[in-house]
């Protein structure tokens, strides 16, 4: 388990009841000392010793990193930022809009507003690869100041790209101006409170500003949960995730957030758009299902109003080790179609990322010291598991106590029958400590000169092994032809009864003044690999700008037009986000 303490989603002390808001006044609290250049705030939650075991494992499988690469981050103050392309009395203009909220053309505001955290924006500000900023960043403070925001940036020619908690990692908070003047970035930061819950009909009220935790915060004092953790959590947004279609780690019990969502408020700049829809409606088509996953091109999420769920009285977790990858496809599959008691967690990693996971821990670390050198040898010898082979899966079941014993019981049932080896709660235990600290680690890693990025599909039970198969041809190759070496891993995750998520890591040295080459080599195989074969263009990431030149492909030009005749209807100048989502008009 990492040392320090990462924060578990146990929300349970929280004060007595969240006062009500006063309009206008829901401010989130900033995350102190923003790692501009990395993830979240604060020291790194990595220790020393588990970051160096890392390294050891990639030195072996890659070798050292190349010369040159890597190396701390610059100090903001030593970059040079290109100047606002908003005049000042423009800017004077638009404050006088915003009693409550406030607006700001100051350079690191803008720095900050300006880049997602894919690896590659990392590297960007990483290596001063600063060539293009927002100009000016608005936070306003009430659904009638985004109103006014948009109306201005209608009438003097700039682009709005709406801001949650900037985590995208597909280009989607990219300041890109279009057609348009310049660029306005409409942060929801002071639309971040809880509004009310309504514990009879499980629904609660949110400002779309609102970071995950302070959800948690406000719903399991009370007994209930949302039940969304995408694994950006503490720093990303309702208004992001609704925005992107946005799937937590617990996705298997409580569904994606476009099922979870009865109710929005959307600023569109054709107006103010309402719909509930807290129960089955059949008046007409659901155009909620439009605006989730428009990614800020279609309107602004405001408020919301979400399915809640009273939160379990148990939770277990189970772990296995599979003979080998298909073994523990075949594994989890039955496991999510099993129809009583489907896991909440299932995730299943291939025999790479099994052996990133039990070499890459500490000593001092569960798995790491009583597995490896007492149990291991003995018990994978009686189990006939090859290390070369294996497949570690851990499970989370969630319930009443009764519920709960009979997921483990079914776990173990299907585990025997696959011939796995039961490893207990350690490993599940241990990532859940740790599930919101490995973007950290990424940090780490980019100071040490290597590459680290994921990405992500999904696809039916029946396609997912040849998919996988493909993906990983497709990436060793791209690997192979651009001369450097590749870690390739993979793990299962967010399941149903139909098919799966299929979550990729890749690491490379990084090759100094390639990296961008590097990257676009290894993401170009693998889309191409993906959408030739079917898969989801993105099972959870979002289109943003860096999927958009697959999105005909990958849904269809009949929808693709589709989307972009509501686009012209809510958005007639096409000032919402341009050059995201929609492929570029003909
Ligand atoms: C380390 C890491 C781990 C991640 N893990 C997951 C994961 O487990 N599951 C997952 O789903 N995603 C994950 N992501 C991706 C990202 O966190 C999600 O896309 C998330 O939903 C973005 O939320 P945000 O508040 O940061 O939105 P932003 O990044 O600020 O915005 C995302 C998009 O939505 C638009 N937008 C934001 N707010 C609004 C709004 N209120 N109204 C209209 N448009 C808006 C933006 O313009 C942008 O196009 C991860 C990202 C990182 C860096």
């Amino acid at each position: 388990v990492v040392s320090e303490s990462p924060t578990p989603p146990n929300f349970t002390r929280a004060p007595g009841p969240a006062p009500e808001p006063e309009k206008g006044q829901g401010r989130r609290e900033a995350p102190s000392l923003p790692r501009w250049w990395g993830w979240g705030s604060g020291e790194s939650r990595y220790s020393r010793e588990r970051v160096q075991k890392i390294l050891d494992f990639l030195r072996f499988r890659l070798g050292g990193p190349r010369e040159g690469a890597g190396g701390p981050p610059p100090e903001l103050h030593d970059l040079s930022l290109p100047p606002s392309r908003l005049s000042r009395p423009e800017f004077q203009r638009l404050r006088d809009l915003l009693s409550l909220g406030t607006a700001s053309m100051e350079g690191e505001e803008r720095l900050l507003h300006s880049f997602g955290k894919s690896s590659m924006d990392l590297l960007r500000l990483r290596h001063a690869q600063i060539s293009k900023l927002t100009d000016v960043v608005v936070h306003p403070a009430s659904v009638e100041e985004v109103q006014a925001v948009l109306a201005f940036a209608e009438d003097h020619d700039l682009a709005v790209v709406p801001w949650g908690g900037g985590t995208s990692v597909v280009g989607g908070v990219d300041p890109e101006e279009g057609s348009h003047r310049a660029v306005l970035t409409l942060s929801l930061a002071r639309l971040a409170e809880p509004l009310s819950l309504d514990a009879t009909s499980r629904l609660a009220r949110f400002q779309c500003g609102i970071y995950g935790p302070e959800i948690e915060r406000y719903l399991q004092p009370r007994g209930f949960t949302l039940g969304h953790f995408p694994q950006s959590f503490e720093y990303s947004t309702l208004g992001g995730w609704l925005s992107t279609r946005s799937s937590g780690q617990e996705s298997s019990r409580y569904g994606d957030i476009s099922q979870m969502v009865r109710g929005a408020k959307l600023v569109t700049p054709r107006g103010l758009l309402v719909w509930d829809r807290s129960t089955s409606e059949a008046a007409g088509p659901d155009l909620s299902e439009v605006f989730v996953g428009s990614e800020g091109t279609l309107g602004i999420f405001v408020e919301a109003t979400m399915r809640v769920h009273p939160r379990p009285p148990e939770s277990r977790w189970d772990a296995a080790l599979l003979p080998d990858w298909y073994a523990a496809l075949e594994f989890a599959r039955e496991l999510s179609q099993s129809d009583e008691t489907p896991p909440s967690v299932l995730r299943v990693s291939d025999t790479e990322e099994t052996a990133l996971t039990l070499e890459g821990r500490a000593p001092s670390e569960t798995l790491g010291s009583r597995f490896r050198d007492r149990l291991a040898p003995h018990l994978l010898d009686l189990k006939k598991l090859d290390p070369e082979a294996m497949c570690l899966a851990i499970a989370n079941f969630q319930g009443t106590a009764s519920s709960v014993d009979e997921g483990v019981r079914r776990f173990r049932q299907a585990l025997r029958s696959h011939g796995g080896l039961d490893l207990g709660r350690g490993p599940g235990e241990a990532w859940k400590n740790e599930r919101f600290a490995l973007p950290y680690l990424r940090d780490e890693l980019l100071s040490e000169g290597y590459f680290v990025e994921t990405l992500e599909t999904a696809s039916s039970w029946s396609d997912l092994g040849p998919l996988d198969q493909e993906v990983k041809t497709a990436l060793r190759d791209a690997a192979h032809r651009g001369k450097f070496p590749a870690f390739v891993a993979a793990h299962l995750s967010h399941t149903e009864t139909t098919g799966s998520g299929l979550y990729y890591t890749l690491v490379v040295p990084q090759l100094p003044g390639r990296e961008e080459e590097q990257w676009e080599a290894l993401k170009r195989a693998a889309t191409e690999a993906i959408v030739h074969h079917g898969g989801t263009l993105s099972h959870h990431h979002g289109v943003g700008r860096l999927h958009r030149p697959w999105v005909d492909q990958a849904r269809g030009q009949l929808t693709t037009r589709g989307w972009r005749s509501l686009k012209e209807f809510y958005d007639p100048k096409g000032i919402l986000n341009p050059g995201k989502v929609h492929p570029a008009s003909r």
